[in-house]
């Protein structure tokens, strides 16, 4: 513990952030660094508990206590190599992480500096920001460099999906020796990091020069290959030891109401990608170009997509009030962007249908307010009488979460088994589509506790694995698997595991 004091002597400071009417004009990231010297002040606030819950919050294990206090005495080097030991990526999580481990540091738990404030003060050491202080260090200084095997193993392995857990899984294997194959079908490596999230939270050179580390490891890459369709699962099957299906689960969640195929209604996942290509210099094709410019727009879901809509919205210069209604009972988290714009923010809201102009345009949402309760385990959603609403809108963004992973023929062609959540039973890819017809339910591909699924040889990881959920968790989804399969290849493996995530799944 580098400062005995430094919790009783500095408050938690702001993130660093651009100014609003600055940050709006442009993509660029909305969060700046801290001066040294004051993220070294930051980093003295860990008190070194003695039986620290932050590493055991974070998926990864990463070590915090040790780098805070690195990071206080200015060994930023050590730092990064102990940080490195548990992320492979942490100028990604140090950037876009909910930060499961600030809600279980003790400082945030315990101890508060004016303890009347407890509850909305959350006071924990600032680790997401450290993580992303040392990282950034690491590149700037040059001591971020591929290291590429020693020796080589011979045995050949294929990832489908280049998203975070397809990419860990890549670079552990890679450096113990394996030839590592990724293939992707979009044009750009990096999945949901660069299809998804926009620039303002993750600047894609963070993506792009893990890229090219990892190339100089030795790792191919073959964009625009969609494996069940430009390559086979024969010929995978045939030149490759093991695969491991990091495919994500992009599957989304429908709004089943009258009106929603109307037009100026659209996915997260068709908006979001076209603002990331647009910032990158592609030119799209202006007919299927969404523009928010001058509109009244409206978004449903009050998650990270959600968030990333409205930010999207913001900067394209949409109408300055924006609607994001939410289902559940639970206002949508606070977010940077939501202070960009005027919003009017409801949880516990009902879509029950749409309409539009003569020329098919969406016009309109009626809703109703909700309330919900519990009777017998499960959560009952019950109508307010009266309080039914109609609000005019001009586009409308669907950011209702996400089912599972594609199912468009490579699952079906493995013969890899789907679960649903909440059922044993396993299913066919053929029997859960028929199952979607008639109702909505969650799944993922089935693995066992090596992450293998049911066909030899043929592994899960990811969102795909464990359904939508985060990038830190990808990342532990691909190095765990990444250790599985070296030990399925090899009959024993060196790559190291995450105990305290193994204890969290
Ligand atoms: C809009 C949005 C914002 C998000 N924001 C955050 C955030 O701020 N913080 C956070 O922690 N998490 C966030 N998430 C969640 C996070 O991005 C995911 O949990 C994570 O990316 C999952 O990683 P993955 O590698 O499993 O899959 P993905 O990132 O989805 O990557 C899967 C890849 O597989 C490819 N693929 C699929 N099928 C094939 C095939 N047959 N052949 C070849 N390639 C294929 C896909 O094209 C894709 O590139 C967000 C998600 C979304 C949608
Ligand atoms: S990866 Fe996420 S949970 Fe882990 S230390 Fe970083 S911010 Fe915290």
């Amino acid at each position: 513990m580098g400062k005995d004091t430094g919790f009783l002597e500095f408050e938690k400071e702001n993130i660093p952030r651009r100014p609003v009417a600055e940050r709006v004009s442009d993509y660029k990231e909305y969060d700046i660094h801290f001066k040294e010297a004051d993220i070294r002040q930051q980093a003295s606030r860990c008190m070194d508990c003695g039986i620290p819950f932050c590493h055991t919050g974070c998926p990864l294990g990463n070590m915090i206590p040790d780098w805070n206090d690195l990071v206080y005495s200015g060994r930023w080097k050590e730092a990064l190599d102990m940080l490195h030991s548990t992320n492979n990526f942490p100028e990604f999580t140090g950037r876009i992480c909910p930060a499961p481990c600030e809600d279980s540091c003790v400082l945030n738990e315990y101890y508060t500096l004016d303890p009347g404030e407890k509850s909305k003060n959350k006071n924990s050491v600032t680790i997401e920001q450290i993580e992303k202080h040392i990282a950034d260090r690491g590149w700037e200084e040059g001591w971020i460099q591929p290291i590429p095997p020693k020796k080589l193993t011979g045995k050949k392995v294929a990832i489908v999906g280049s998203g975070p857990a397809g990419l860990a899984a890549a670079q552990q294997l890679r450096r113990v020796g394996h030839e590592v194959v990724v293939f992707e079908k979009e044009d750009r490596i990096g999945g949901l990091l660069i299809y998804g999230i926009p620039d303002f939270k993750l600047d894609k050179k963070n993506v792009q020069r893990r890229e090219q580390q990892m190339k100089e490891e030795g790792i191919v890459f073959k964009t625009n290959f969609n494996v069940g369709k430009d390559i086979g699962v024969e010929e995978l099957l045939e030149n490759f030891d093991a695969i491991l299906l990091a495919t994500g689960a992009q599957h989304p969640r429908k709004l089943k109401v009258d009106g929603s195929d109307l037009k100026g209604v659209h996915y997260a996942m068709e908006y979001l990608p076209q603002q990331n290509k647009t910032n990158a210099g592609d030119s799209l094709d202006p007919d299927f170009r969404i523009s928010a410019k001058g509109k009244t727009a409206a978004i449903l879901g009050g998650g990270f997509t959600g968030a990333d809509c409205l930010g999207t919205l913001n900067r394209q210069k949409a109408n300055k009030k924006v609607y994001q209604f939410e289902l559940v009972d639970m206002i949508p988290r606070p977010t940077p962007v939501h202070e960009e714009a005027e919003m009017d923010c409801r949880a516990g809201i009902l879509t029950e249908r749409l309409t539009g102009d003569q020329d098919g345009n969406v016009s309109e949402i009626h809703a109703v307010q909700v309330k919900w309760k519990r009777e017998n385990g499960q959560m009952l959603m019950e109508r307010i009488p009266h309080s039914e609403f109609t609000i005019k809108i001009e586009l409308l963004f669907l950011a209702l979460g996400f089912l599972g992973p594609t199912v468009d023929g490579l699952i079906e062609r493995l013969g890899v088994r789907l679960s649903v959540k909440g059922q044993e039973a396993l299913e066919s890819p053929e029997d859960l589509l028929q199952l979607l017809k008639e109702k909505e339910v969650m799944f993922s591909i089935h693995s066992n506790d090596n992450f293998m699924t049911n066909v030899d040889g043929v592994f899960a990881a990811g969102d795909s694995r464990r359904g939508a959920s985060l990038v830190v968790w990808a990342i532990w989804e691909g190095r765990e698997a990444a250790r599985c399969i070296d030990q399925y290849l090899m009959g024993s493996s060196e790559l190291p595991s995450s105990p305290q995530a193994s204890a969290i799944i």
